[in-house]
This record gives C-alpha cells, structure tokens and sequence, in this order.
C-alpha cells in the first residue's frame, strides 16, 4: 500500500507519523513545501480528554521511521484517477490512499477596499502608477498572520508604529490584543462583544475587565520606573560625596573579578541547541521583544507607553487609504518601498485611515487582520467536493468524496460531526489537527483506534475520545482558559431557552477565576474556565456522563460546594 500525505503542520506530521507505526511494512510518504515541519512535542495531560500541547519545528530529515520518505515540493494538483499526486516541478507521485493536510491561509480584506487616490491633475500614466504606489503601500501595512516568518514581520513593524488597528474576533485577535502593549490600538470587530466565538457577554465582560486591569498595572509600573528614573538623574547631576565614591568603588571590584572568573557570564543558550520558534502556544510574547530587538532598545523602553484600547463594536473595515496632506493625496512616496521600516522611513510615514462600515473613520500606522482563514485547497480539482466553509467535505472515516482521498486539519470539514458527536464540534485548533491527523491515519490504515503503550507520548490519546467532546486550553490576554463542550450554546439553537440555564460566578483575589456553565434540562452541555479553578477534571466527567444536576441549581458554583459529592 502506497500512502501520500501532503503537508508539514501538526495534522501532516502526526498522520504521516502514525501510518508509519501502525503499517510499518507499507510506504508513507510525506510532501511538505518547507524543509521545517511542525509537529506536536510535549503534551501536559490536565484531564482525561484536556492536553496542553507545545509544538515545536522539526527539520524534513529528523523524523525516524524507516519506511517513511520525505519529499520536499509543492502539491499542484491531482490526477484523481490515475491516483497520482502532481507536484510543482512535474514530478508525479502514485498513491493508493492520499490525505491533504494542508492547513488553511488568512483571510485577506477584499482588493475593493484598498482605495489609491491619485492627485488631480497627472497624466493618465502618473496617476495609474501612483495608482499602484499608494495601494501597493496600503497592502504592506495590513499584515496576517500565519506562520513564525510573520510573527516575526509583524513584530518589526510594530517598533515603528503607535497606533494599531487590530480587524477580528477570534482566537488570534484576542492573542494579538495582549502583545500590543505601549501602542494604541482601536480593535474592531463584527460581533457585539469580545470574543464572541469563545465566550458570552458575562465572560466577555470579565475579560475586558482583565485587560484593564493589566493596563493600569503597566501604567503604574512605567510611572514608577520614570520617578526613579527621574530620582537618578537628578543625583547623577550632583557630584558623588568621598563615601559614595568608596561605596561605588566596592560594589565594583567584585563584580570585576566575578566576570574574570567567568562567574559573571550568561549562558542564555543552556546545553541544548538553540532553534527557531514555530507559531506555538507562546507566538505572542515574540512580539514585543522581537520588535525592540530589531531596533537595539529594551523591553523596559518600549513599554514606556502605556497605549489605550478603543473598541469599535459591531463594524467592519469598508476602506483603507493613506491620509492626504493638506488634504492632498501624496504624489511621491514619502519612503523607498522596502520591507523594514528604518526609523528614519518611520518618521515620514503617511498614517492610514480607516473607514468602518458604521461611517465612524480610524487613525492607524498599521492594520492586523486576523479575519479567520480559508483551507488552502486552490490546487485541489473541484471535483473533491468542498463543504460550505471551503474544507473538503469529510465523512465518518475522514474520507472525502473520492473514498482515495482523505483530509484532517484545517483543510478538513467534519460534516459528520453534528449528528454523531454530542459534545464535540470542529474548530480549528491545533489539538484537533493532531487528533484528524492520528484518526485520519487510522482510518486510511484500516485499523481499529489502539492508543498502544508503544506509541509516543504525543500519540497517546484516542481518536474516539478526541472527538466525543470539544475541550481547548488556551491563554486569552495572559489567563488560562479551558472551554469544554458546547460551552456557547453550539448546536443548541434549536432548544427551547426555557430547557437551558447558565450560572457564571467570579471569584475574587489575587487571581480573579470566572467560570460559567451552560445545561440543557439539568445537565451540564460546557464550560467556560478563566484562571486556575482546577475543575476541569469535575466539569468533563458531568458532561460526559450527562448527571442530571438540576437540584442543585446555582448552587452548584458555590465555591464551598463539594462538587465531587455529586457523583456520589
Ligand atoms: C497566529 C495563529 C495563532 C494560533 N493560535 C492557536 C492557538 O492558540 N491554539 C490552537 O489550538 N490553534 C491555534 N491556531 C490554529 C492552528 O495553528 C491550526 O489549527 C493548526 O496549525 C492546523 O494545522 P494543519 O496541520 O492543519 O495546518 P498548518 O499548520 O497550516 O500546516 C499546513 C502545512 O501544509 C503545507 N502546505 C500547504 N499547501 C501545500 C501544498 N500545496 N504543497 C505542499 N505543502 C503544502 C504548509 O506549508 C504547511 O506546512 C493559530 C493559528 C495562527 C495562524
């Protein structure tokens, strides 16, 4: 048996992976267009179902399984018939069970809303190049994000700008919001409040009441260090007293022969070998460092300014242009085109301005789009038919329309899910690219679900219970967050309100924990966690085992409620 899978994210390696295991004796063969795969490294096991995973890059020629051979190219389409995959440079690879895994791009604005307004009065050939000068310059400050090289592009553009336009509402904008401190950012989005995909207006709520609190901490953290700051300087301007130059004398001297010793020196790099980051679970925190590194400062110097965060509710961005000076569109580019910003380029750089389909109008440097994404299936023939979100559109078996051609990941659409999966519905998330991946290989493999002590770690978990419910652990604005089930209400729609109740609690302290719980006729159907509860573990098993709890009625957030009674 010839198997092919395209892709080297989390749901390609971890397919390619596990056919190798399960069919040692069959060719697998792995496409992946970049020499660096991603795959699933370390997994922190918090419940029965619930993992926080780490992802780490892998380079093509590290994965060790005899029987499987990596191919470094580019799918270009298929030959649905002949069972060949064709690459990009005409190689053609022969397969008897072939799955696509290859992930999902971001979303982009429209070209309509790019609006160049060449000044009156060029020629016809002056104004279509400045034309394409101004549009070519809006694109390049409305960036997305998708891998590490745009983590990467977006944190050195982000040293030269204040103001901040962050477009969406998902999992990536509510990341982005958080490594945006010092700028000024106006986030908008379509829906009536944060996060709309993750959390109701009660868990929005406390969120946004998180954000304010971390800015005002970072206020008066950067106000504390400016008075000090302030203090030093007006000592420095004093001559040191005889004592005080003694004192500075000893406080040198051993930390003079420390460094001779070597005991002063830093080893940043540990023993192990120091690689590049992929988009794992931490992509955020690149940003800030990453962007002052790329201009020599410090963190201290960038988060001197503590920014403001607008929201603009219930909008979308209808068109972006750069701004006219005196009210005149710019005829010759105020910087040579290029992809960084030197800080010299910086300063002359027109701002954007925004115009929301509510009228209202936005000041910006700089637009992060983060809109949602599209499976990047353009090379695919349309003969694989597509589900209504653009993935291929699966059935139980992870098998396509064409019964050779199967998909797991981002490029996937799990049609089945609705009818045979209570608590469980597609997101997509890393954890399930891993879960499609593994069961995906099962099921091309034609073997039984067997989670056997063999497998590595990050292959332990079985791909029944992977989709027998929704769980994701993530960290919203810095706070851990566990959703589990149809905690939203998904799927529910169609229930009469009067069958559902929701009971949310705050806890105050040092850490604030919001938790909020959703049932349908006594039994709990999700849950929302913000902070450490630790009751992940007691709300999986109530919506597993579908306990009916309504007796206990609000009662049951009751922080001195023994929740574990109620399997008693
Ligand atoms: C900025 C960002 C933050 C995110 N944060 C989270 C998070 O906090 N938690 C979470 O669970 N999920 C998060 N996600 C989503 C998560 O990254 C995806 O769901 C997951 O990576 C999907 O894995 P995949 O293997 O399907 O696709 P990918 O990881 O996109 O991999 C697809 C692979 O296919 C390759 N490929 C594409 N086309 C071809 C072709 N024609 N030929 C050959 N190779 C091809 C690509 O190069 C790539 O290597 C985030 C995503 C982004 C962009």
């Amino acid at each position: 048996m010839r198997f092919v899978v395209v892709g080297g994210g989390v749901a390609g390696v971890c397919c390619a992976e596990e056919l190798c295991r399960v069919r040692p004796q069959d060719s697998v063969t792995l496409v992946a267009a970049d020499r660096v795969l991603k795959g699933v490294s370390v997994v922190v096991r918090l419940s029965r179902t619930l993992e926080e995973l780490a992802l780490v890059e892998r380079r093509l020629d590290e994965l060790p399984w005899p029987n499987l051979q990596m191919v470094q190219g580019v799918a270009a389409g298929i030959d649905a018939e002949g069972k060949e995959l064709l690459l990009g440079d005409g190689r053609r690879l022969p397969y008897d069970k072939l799955c696509i895994c290859a992930g999902a791009r971001p979303k982009q604005l429209p070209p309509t809303a790019f609006h160049a307004r060449p000044a009156p009065g060029l020629s016809e050939a002056e104004a279509e190049a400045e034309r394409q000068r101004q549009e070519a310059e809006l694109r390049r400050r409305v960036l997305t994000i998708r891998d590490t090289d745009s983590v990467q592009r977006l944190a050195a553009r982000l040293r030269g700008a204040r103001r901040v336009a962050v477009v969406g509402n998902g999992g990536i904008a509510l990341e982005l919001i958080s490594g945006l401190q010092g700028k000024d950012v106006t986030w908008i989005m379509r829906h009536a409040h944060i996060g709309d995909a993750y959390f109701d207006l009660d868990a929005a709520q406390f969120l946004l009441e998180e954000l304010q609190q971390q800015r005002e901490q970072q206020a008066q953290q950067v106000a504390g260090a400016q008075q000090q700051q302030q203090q030093e300087q007006k000592q420095e301007q004093l001559p040191p007293s005889p004592q005080e130059q003694q004192q500075e004398q000893g406080r040198r001297q051993p930390s003079d022969a420390s460094l001779a010793n070597g005991a002063g020196s830093e080893d940043n790099c540990g023993s192990g070998k120091v690689l590049g980051h992929a988009v794992g679970p931490r992509w955020v925190q690149q940003l800030l460092p990453a962007a002052v590194a790329a201009e020599g400062g410090t963190a201290e110097e960038d988060s001197s300014a503590v920014g403001r965060v607008d929201l603009e509710y219930g909008c979308e961005v209808a068109c972006i242009e750069l701004i006219q000076e005196g009210g005149q569109p710019q005829q010759q580019p105020r910087q040579p085109p290029g992809d960084g910003d030197s800080p010299s380029q910086r300063g002359g750089q027109p701002p954007l301005l925004l115009t929301l389909t509510s009228g209202k109008k936005v000041e910006a440097d700089l637009v992060l789009l983060a809109i949602g994404v599209t499976p990047a299936l353009d090379w695919v023939p349309p003969c694989v038919e597509r589900a209504p979100d653009g993935g291929l559109k699966l059935n139980r078996h992870m098998q396509s329309s064409d019964p050779a051609i199967y998909a797991a990941g981002d490029s996937a659409s799990c049609s089945w899910a609705a009818g045979e999966s209570s608590h469980w519905f597609q997101m997509r998330l890393w954890s399930q690219a891993r879960s499609m991946g593994i069961y995906a290989a099962h099921c091309m493999a034609g073997v039984q679900e067997q989670a056997s002590s063999s497998a590595p770690p990050h292959m332990h978990m079985g791909a029944d219970m992977a989709f027998e419910l929704f769980t994701h652990v993530t960290r919203f604005l810095g706070r851990k967050v566990v959703l589990l089930g149809l905690y939203n209400g998904q799927r529910l729609q169609h229930e009469p309100a009067s069958d559902m109740a929701t009971y949310s609690r705050v806890t105050e302290g040092p850490e604030r924990t919001f938790v909020r719980v959703l049932l349908l006729r006594g039994r709990v159907q999700g849950v929302v966690l913000i902070g450490d509860t630790e009751l992940e573990e007691t709300f999986e098993n109530l919506i597993l085992d579908q306990l009916d709890v309504s007796q206990y009625g609000p009662a049951l957030l009751d922080p001195d409620f023994e929740l574990d009674h109620v399997f008693d």
